[in-house]
């Protein structure tokens, strides 16, 4: 049976034998893997202790795409130096 929470990366690319969505990640000990189940490449993923901080990445994107909207449509400051 496979173990509970590995789930496969949509998109990722195995550096190993270039297959398209055969990456899956999985959790052992605190440290999480990533596997190409094609060609058996694995690798150890190195993360900080807030491992949970990948699955509210999603969320902060939307709020940084937001922020970067916000600097975009800052009025620039040189028209106050226009006559
Ligand atoms: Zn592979």
């Amino acid at each position: 049976m496979n173990k509970p929470g590995k789930r496969f990366i949509a998109g990722a690319v195995c550096p190993q034998c270039q297959e398209m969505d055969r990456i899956v990640m999985y959790r052992e000990d605190n440290d999480e893997y990533r596997e190409c189940v094609s060609c058996g490449f694995k690798e150890k993923q190195v993360f900080k202790q807030h491992q949970r901080e990948l699955d509210t990445r999603v969320n902060q994107t939307e709020e940084s795409v937001r922020a970067e909207t916000q600097v975009l449509n800052f009025p620039p400051i040189n028209n106050a130096d226009k006559k």
